[in-house]
C-alpha cells in the first residue's frame, strides 16, 4: 500500500485548492489519507495527539463549504499544530510531563484564525518541551526522527513541525520561534520556514517560554505556501499585550503581507531578465566564521551566487556582537522562562505529585517530577540571574546587549543593505544522542538565529543544498529582513525557489 497521501501529488497549497474547488478530490479524502500516512509513519515520532474523528468533522464542513462554493483560502488543507499552540478539541502538552493531561478550554488565535480560513488540522506535533532545544531531543515523549536520516534530529524546537512537513504528512504547518525554532528545523529538514517581525502574529494560547521573544510562523516545503499560511494569521489581537495594531502605518491585519508580496513579484517582473536587480544583500563576515561547516558555507555559497545572477548585490556587512547574542539570549530567555513557568505548581496548572508533607513540598516535588532537565536547568538560570545581587550584573547587562545587537541590524539596514543572507545553522543535522553529556553544546549552534530573535527581525529559512555526507543532510539559507518585511523576503524567496529545485527533493521512506 503506498503510504503517501493524497495532498503529496500536488505541488503547493494554491494547486491542491483549485483541485479541492473543482472538487477533483474531498477534504475528507485529503484527510483520511494524511492520517493513513501520519500512522504508516509513527516511527518519526512526529506527532504526539491524533483524533481522526476531529479530523473528519473538520474536513466534512470544509467539504460542506467547498460543494456550496463558500470555500476560505485553505478550505479543505491539510495541516498540523506545534504542540504548543492550545486547542480545545486536542490534547496540548508543550511535550511536557507537567501537561501531560492538559486540554485547552480555548483555542489559540493561530489556531482559530487558521480554522476559520478553513484549514483542516490533523492533529498536534511533537517538539522540545516547552519549546526549549534545537534538536527535539528534549521532548518528554521522546525525540522526533529527521525524515532524510532518522538517525538523526530533526532539529527543533520546532522538529515534529518540520518533519511532518518534509516526510509529506501534512501540506503545512505551524511552529513557534523563540530563538531559531521555526528556521532551525525547517534548515534540518530541508523544508521553508519563516518567522515574522516580534508582535506581528497573536501569542494568545501559545504556551509561554520567552515572552518578549516568542513569535508564531508557518513551515511548509514552498515559500508560496508560508505565505497562504502567514497572511491570515498576521493580525492585531487585543488579548495579546505586545500584538501590534499597525506595522509602519499599515494596518496590521490580513492581506497585508499579501500585497507586499504581490508588490515585489510585480516589480521583479517588469525588471525582466534580471528580477532582483537593485536589492542589495548584506552578508555578515561574522556568519562565516571558524565554527561553519564546509559544505553548509559552499552551499550558502551557491546561493548567493544564484542571487547574483538574478540581478541583486552583494555587500560585505558586520555584524560585531552576533557572538554576544548567544549569552545574552541564554540570560533573557531562561530569565523570562523561570517567571513564565512559575504558573506549573501542581495547584494552578500541572501535573501534581502523589505524596506530599506540606504545600511547599508539593509544590517543589511536582516540579521536581513534572519538568525534565533541560526545562530545570533553564528555571535555575533564569531565577539566578533575576536575583537580587545579580540582576544587574546579568539580566541588566543581556537587555543592554539585545538593545546593541538590535542597533547593528538596523545600521545596516539603514545604510547598507536590504536583506540579509547567510547560514541557518553551523553543522547539518547531529545524531540523536549526539552531545547528550554537554547541554550547552546545542545552545552555540544557535548562534546564526539568536540576534534577529533579540532584534525581533522577521526571517526565513529556505533549502540551499545538502551536505556531501554518506547519507546527504539539508542545508537552509536563512533571509533576514528588516521589520515588517515579511512579503518582500517571501517574494525573494520564491525567485529563488523558480530558480533551484532544492525545496523539492523529498527524503525517501527508510
Ligand atoms: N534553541 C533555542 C532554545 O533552546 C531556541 C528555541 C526556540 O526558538 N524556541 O532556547
Amino acid at each position: 500500500m503506498s503510504t503517501m497521501p493524497i495532498h503529496s501529488e500536488f505541488d503547493s497549497i494554491e494547486a491542491l485548492r483549485s483541485a479541492l474547488v473543482q472538487r477533483k478530490i474531498s477534504a475528507l479524502e485529503v484527510a483520511e489519507s494524511a492520517l493513513q500516512a501520519i500512522e504508516a509513519r509513527a516511527d518519526l515520532n512526529a506527532f504526539l495527539h491524533v483524533d481522526a474523528e476531529l479530523t473528519r468533522a473538520q474536513a466534512r464542513a470544509a467539504d460542506a463549504l467547498l460543494t456550496n462554493g463558500n470555500a476560505g483560502p485553505l478550505t479543505g488543507i491539510p495541516i498540523a499544530h506545534k504542540d504548543v499552540f492550545v486547542t480545545r478539541g486536542w490534547r496540548t502538552t508543550a511535550a511536557s510531563k507537567m501537561l501531560s493531561n492538559y486540554t485547552s478550554p480555548f483555542d489559540a488565535t493561530v489556531v482559530s484564525l487558521l480554522e476559520q480560513a478553513g484549514a483542516v488540522s490533523l492533529g498536534k506535533l511533537n517538539c522540545d518541551e516547552f519549546a526549549m532545544g534545537s534538536g527535539n531531543e528534549n521532548s518528554a515523549f521522546g525525540p522526533v526522527r529527521n525524515p532524510w536520516d532518522t538517525d538523526t534530529v530533526p532539529g527543533g524546537s520546532s522538529g515534529g513541525s518540520a518533519a511532518a512537513v518534509a516526510a509529506g504528512l501534512v501540506i503545512a504547518s505551524t511552529g513557534t520561534d523563540t530563538g531559531g525554532s521555526v528556521r532551525q528545523p525547517a534548515a534540518l529538514c530541508g523544508v521553508s520556514g519563516i518567522k515574522p517581525t516580534y508582535g506581528t502574529v497573536s501569542r494568545y494560547g501559545m504556551v509561554a517560554y520567552g515572552s518578549s521573544l516568542d513569535q508564531a510562523g508557518p513551515l511548509a516545503r514552498h515559500a508560496r505556501d508560508l505565505l497562504e499560511m502567514l497572511d491570515p494569521i498576521s493580525a492585531f489581537d487585543e488579548r495579546d499585550a505586545t500584538s501590534l495594531a499597525d506595522c509602519d502605518g499599515i494596518p496590521n491585519k490580513p492581506g497585508r503581507i499579501r500585497a507586499a508580496f504581490e508588490a515585489a513579484m510585480g516589480a521583479q517582473h517588469e525588471a525582466g531578465a534580471k528580477p532582483l536587480s537593485g536589492l542589495r544583500i548584506g552578508v555578515p563576515a561574522e556568519f562565516f566564521n571558524e565554527g561553519l561547516d564546509n559544505d553548509i558555507a559552499e552551499a550558502v555559497e551557491a546561493a548567493l551566487q544564484t542571487f547574483e545572477a538574478l540581478g541583486a548585490r552583494r555587500v560585505e556587512i558586520s555584524l560585531p556582537r552576533t557572538k554576544l547574542s548567544i549569552p545574552a539570549y541564554y540570560v533573557i530567555a531562561p530569565a523570562e522562562a523561570s517567571s513564565n513557568l512559575s504558573r506549573y505548581d501542581g495547584v494552578r496548572y500541572g501535573h501534581r505529585s502523589a505524596t506530599y508533607t506540606d504545600l511547599a513540598d508539593m509544590t517543589s516535588r511536582s516540579r521536581a517530577e513534572g519538568f525534565g532537565p533541560e526545562v530545570i536547568r533553564r528555571i535555575l538560570v533564569g531565577t539566578y540571574v533575576l536575583c537580587h545581587g545579580y540582576y544587574d550584573a546579568y539580566y541588566l547587562q543581556a537587555q543592554r546587549v539585545r538593545r546593541m545587537i538590535a542597533n547593528d541590524f538596523q545600521q545596516a539596514f539603514a545604510e547598507q543593505c536590504d536583506v540579509i543572507m547567510g547560514p541557518v545553522t553551523p553543522a547539518v543535522a547531529k545524531r540523536i544522542g549526539e552531545n547528550r553529556d554537554d547541554p550547552t553544546a546545542d545552545w552555540l549552534a544557535d548562534i546564526y538565529t539568536l540576534g534577529v530573535s533579540l532584534a525581533g527581525l522577521p526571517a526565513m529559512s529556505v533549502p540551499c543544498g545538502f551536505s556531501t555526507t554518506s547519507k546527504p543532510l539539508p542545508i537552509g539559507l536563512q533571509i533576514i529582513g528588516n521589520y515588517f518585511d515579511e512579503g518582500r523576503l517571501l517574494a525573494i524567496a520564491d525567485r529563488f525557489q523558480q530558480a533551484t529545485d532544492w525545496h523539492q527533493r523529498k527524503p525517501e521512506q527508510q
